[in-house]
């Protein structure tokens, strides 16, 4: 006698339940670059927001990304990493807008290369860029 296998659109609501109880326990910081959703519940050795021994960011951006993806590792074996250093500045943000899916370990030798770099450095290599692609002229109105 065993549990009644979950549908797949059981299991769909079932998660989409998770992460709204995962979105709904965050402190929202506004920085000069957005706003990160950091989480309040469990937390992992390295610092990323967990849910029952899962990655929450994973399962945010499993849901509410675009489009959405599955969340065993077998179908889905991508990494769901941070927008960092720019746009979002905290391992434990859960904004799907501050997500995206990596190949595995990119986001840990990325972390390695934010934590070298100077704030100020990135901010000056950040406007150099953005001079670059939107020339001074073309904010100019007519
Ligand atoms: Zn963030």
């Amino acid at each position: 006698m065993g549990r009644n296998k979950q549908t797949p659109e059981e299991k769909l609501r079932a998660l989409e339940k998770v992460v709204e109880r995962i979105l709904s326990n965050v402190v929202r910081v506004k920085h000069a670059d957005g706003e990160c959703w950091r989480y309040l519940g469990g937390h992992t050795e390295d610092g990323y927001a967990s849910i029952n021994g899962k990655s929450a960011s994973r399962l945010v951006l499993c849901v509410r990304g675009m489009p959405r993806r599955p969340v065993s590792l077998k179908d889905n074996p991508d990494w769901a990493g941070h927008l960092s250093p720019m746009i979002c500045k905290y391992e434990d943000c859960v904004n799907p807008s501050h997500l995206t899916w990596e190949k595995p370990d990119y986001e840990r030798r990325k972390q390695k290369r934010d934590r070298q770099l100077d704030p100020a450095e990135v901010k000056a290599l950040f406007h150099k860029h953005a001079v670059k692609l939107l020339p001074a002229s073309k904010l100019t109105p007519k």
